[in-house]
């Protein structure tokens, strides 16, 4: 197992295997570029297995009560987005780069939604 942190972005952020736009071991599509930060250790992960491999602790969902906060990260421009504009956007506001739409089936395990979807 191998850890990268990424000079690129200004944040902190670990990922298995990252590559310069935050995609991992796990999720490496062509838009697989964004990376969530996790309230319980306040460091960006490109997804919730790299947390799970690299965290050594069990991962929070981000409070929905803090959705307006800078969540999420663009790989590709470092923009940070709150949760709140993410759910919302297909693509990043200030570079226009994809997100992968198969996130949205898993937000739960990065944000604490009222729903549970
Ligand atoms: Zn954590
Ligand atoms: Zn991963
Ligand atoms: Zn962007």
């Amino acid at each position: 197992m191998a850890a990268w942190e990424n000079p690129v972005h200004q944040v902190a952020l670990r990922g298995v295997r990252m590559d310069a736009q935050t995609r991992c071991a796990h999720y490496h599509s062509l838009i697989d570029v964004i990376a969530l930060k996790h309230p319980c250790c306040a460091t960006f992960y490109p997804c919730h297995l790299c947390h799970g491999e690299l965290a050594g602790h069990e991962a929070m969902p981000w409070p929905a009560d803090r959705f307006d906060e800078p969540a999420v990260l663009c790989g590709v421009c470092s923009a940070l987005l709150s949760p709140a504009a993410y759910i919302e956007a297909d693509s990043c506001p200030n570079c226009q780069a994809l997100f992968n739409p198969g996130c949205k089936s898993h937000l739960h395990l990065y944000f604490e939604m009222e729903t549970g979807a």
